[in-house]
């Protein structure tokens, strides 16, 4: 009834995803494939309908649900989890009755977020720990795995300390998931210093810090950087003017031991890659706030 094995088969088959593409998962040609279980293919997930149930299940709780990337998730995330609708019609649809389902049993489900077009991070486990049929919603809260790395259990967190932890620590990380989502598309998927061009590499680096003012997760406050050049940004190693060029501490300039050195110094001077529309391009005034602190610490 609660088909483990067919959850099991899933997570392995998105781990071997993950490691393939890194976190964010290209729904062509990676999650369109659906995983195997005894010799079927089954889909991963139902990304027009949001809620799905396998039809290779045989208990009836959901296997996975889904928030498109065009819908906001953050006013939903709660201190105890994402608060997830009902989809429209009867309570008694079949996606509403797997989705209520799976709070009833307690089943492990996975958690499917729109990233940008056609990509999807997946959070598992998660568990329904909530439902409101009144207001047509259930909380899904995280869990974790525990137990030896080749058996690996999805539990639930029962200490409420912990749980909201982990709902902050997840809902964290959903937010850099979304900011990356828009950073990156907004440079082709380089770096805006060195041009690499391997999604893996890279991330969406904050200009003013998402804590402070003006650190909005918006286009206009990200720069798409591999992760050297985001370190070296982060470290006021590598700063980037105003005007949009790049400027290499004196501290690196002056040192001269080695060619990955070489490849930090080689782009002092040279312009950023820009974003193609106007609106996409890093905001100048946050970057003269943080181009303050870069010369204050170079
Ligand atoms: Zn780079």
């Amino acid at each position: 009834m609660r088909d483990e094995d067919v959850r099991s088969s899933c997570w392995a088959a998105l781990e071997v995803l993950t490691a393939q593409f890194g976190e964010d998962i290209p729904y062509k040609d990676g999650l369109d494939r659906g995983f195997n279980y005894r010799g079927r293919r089954v889909p991963f997930l139902n990304y027009q309908k949001g809620i799905y149930r396998a039809a290779a299940q045989r208990g009836p709780a959901a296997l996975s649900i889904l928030t498109s990337h065009k819908s906001p998730y953050d006013d939903k995330v709660t201190p105890d989890g994402l608060v997830y609708a009902y989809r429209d019609g009867s309570l008694d649809h079949p996606d509403n009755r797997a989705l209520r389902a799976a709070y009833e049993l307690q089943v492990p489900i996975f958690y499917f977020l729109g990233t940008r077009a056609w990509r999807y991070q997946c959070f598992h486990p998660c568990f329904v720990v909530a439902d409101d049929p009144a207001a047509r919603a259930v909380v899904v809260s995280f869990g974790k795995l525990v137990g030896p790395i080749d058996e690996r259990e999805p539990v639930l967190l029962e200490d409420p300390i912990e749980r909201r932890y982990v709902v902050r620590r997840v809902r964290a990380r959903m937010h850099q998931a979304r900011f990356r989502g828009v950073v990156l598309p907004a440079y082709r998927d380089r770096c805006a210093v060195c041009r690499l061009k391997e999604v893996r590499l890279l991330d969406a680096a904050h200009i003013v810090g998402d804590l402070e003012d003006r650190g909005e997760a918006v286009v206009e406050n990200g720069l798409s950087l591999c992760s050297i050049h985001h370190r070296a940004f982060d470290q006021h190693l590598v700063g980037v003017s105003p005007d949009y060029k790049i400027r290499v501490s004196a501290r690196l300039l002056e040192d001269d031991d080695g060619p990955m050195l070489e490849l930090l110094k080689g782009f002092h001077g040279q312009s950023i890659q820009l974003p193609a529309r106007t609106r996409w391009r890093p905001d100048r005034e946050r970057l003269a706030e943080r181009f303050e602190r870069f010369l204050a610490g170079a």
